[in-house]
This record gives C-alpha cells, structure tokens and sequence, in this order.
C-alpha cells in the first residue's frame, strides 16, 4: 500500500508517460526524483512556435471565459450544472497557464478579473453570452452548451496546427471535457425544460456521436461505455 495518493497518482502519471509517449518517460522520472508532487505542475521548458504560442493564449481565456460565464450564470440561476462545471474550466485554463509558463510567454490572465479579457473578440462573446443566459434557465444552460460547441471545435482546430506532445496532451483532456460539459448542459436541458438541445456550431452527425459516446457522470470521461444511460 502506497503511504499517501499523491505517491500512487504519481506513479499513475509516469506508467501514463511511459506507455504513451515514451519520449517522456525521462522527464517524467526526472521530476519524481525532486518531488512527486511537481508531476502536477511540470516546469520543464518547452519550445513552441509563434502560431503554437498565440493559440495557447487564445486557449488559456477561452477556458476563462468558460469558468467566468458559468460561475456569473451559476449565481443568477442556483443551477449546480454551471458551479460544477466551472470548477473544472478553472482547471483547464490553469493547464494552459502551466504551457504557457513553461514556454516562456505572458499570461493574457494576469490582472483581469472574472468577465474581463484581454483579447476583444473574447470579450464581446462574454457580454454577448451573458445577455443571452440572462433571459431564461433555459437560455442559460443552450449558452452553456454553446460554449462547449466552440471550446470542441477551437481545439480541434488547434490540434491539427500542432505536433507537440505537450500541447496535444492537454488539450486532449480539454475536448474529453468539453464533451462530457455537452452532454451534462444537454440533458440538465432536457430535464429541467423538456427541450432536446440542437447543436449551433457542429453539424447533428457529429453532435450525436459526442453524446453517444459515454455518459456524463465523472469517471467516464473519454470512455465508449455505450448508450444505454440514455432513455
Ligand atoms: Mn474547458
Ligand atoms: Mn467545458
């Protein structure tokens, strides 16, 4: 038995590195030989290109922008949907943070506070967005659903501009959470509105396939487990 989870989650990461990507593997266990607790934040340098920089500031405010409209729309509905989900935006922009440090760029963060953005076509989707889940609950939670629609379709694009492993990694985990944040605004729609919720960025086929692919609970992100949660 490992003496604290923090030493067994460790030793998780490094089989993860290791089997994944074995370029890896030496920084993995290079870090858990100063401490295993850094695995959480690598600080190892990386060296990305000016596109690969741009979109990783990009990307750090757009998970803000995530966190910020479902924490405001959180506090105007009492809906626990948004509160959960914005705790986990918080850490994805915070992953970005770590590239972005690691890369040695400014963090576009630094100074805003919640609703307030660096870039101006952030911005403006903000105020837009908050007028629009300000009308309804149900409003709201399609604005939410959107968010996740634009989220998926940036990173992938994003993906297919990079061949770093670092970046693809986190933002591989940002789209299997983007999908699971759909699937849980789609059915709390339909739960508490009765409305089926139709995509407004992505094409039906490739909707329908998101919310075939698992359910929304917590530990099936990225898993195939079916459809039979659905009615
Ligand atoms: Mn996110
Ligand atoms: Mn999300």
């Amino acid at each position: 038995m490992f003496k604290s989870t923090i030493a067994a989650g460790a030793l998780a990461l490094v089989t993860l590195f290791s089997s994944a990507m074995p370029a890896f593997a030496a920084e993995a266990s290079l870090t858990t030989d100063s401490s295993a607790t850094q695995l959480r934040t690598i600080t190892t340098p990386i060296v990305v290109s000016d596109a690969e920089g741009d979109a990783l500031q990009f990307m750090r405010e757009e998970e803000k922008l995530a966190h910020d409209v479902y924490v405001t729309l959180a506090e105007q509905w009492g809906l626990r949907v948004f509160t959960n989900i914005s705790a986990s935006e918080q850490q994805h922009s915070d992953a970005v943070a770590t590239l972005l440090g690691r890369a040695g760029l400014s963090d576009p963060v630094t100074g805003n506070a919640v609703g307030e953005f660096t870039d101006p076509v952030l911005q403006k989707l903000y105020n837009d967005l908050i007028v629009q889940g300000s009308k309804s609950v149900a409003d709201a939670l399609k604005v939410g659903a959107a968010i996740e629609e634009i989220d998926i379709a940036d990173l992938q694009e994003r993906m297919a501009g990079t061949t770093n492993a670092d970046i693809l990694r986190v933002y591989g985990n940002l789209l299997k959470g983007s999908e699971n944040h759909l699937r849980s605004f789609a059915s709390t729609l339909e739960n508490q509105t009765g409305e089926k919720y139709v995509p407004q960025y992505m094409d039906q086929t490739a909707y329908d396939a998101i919310l075939a692919a698992a359910g929304s609970g917590q530990n099936s992100a990225g898993g195939r487990g079916g459809n039979s949660r659905r009615p």
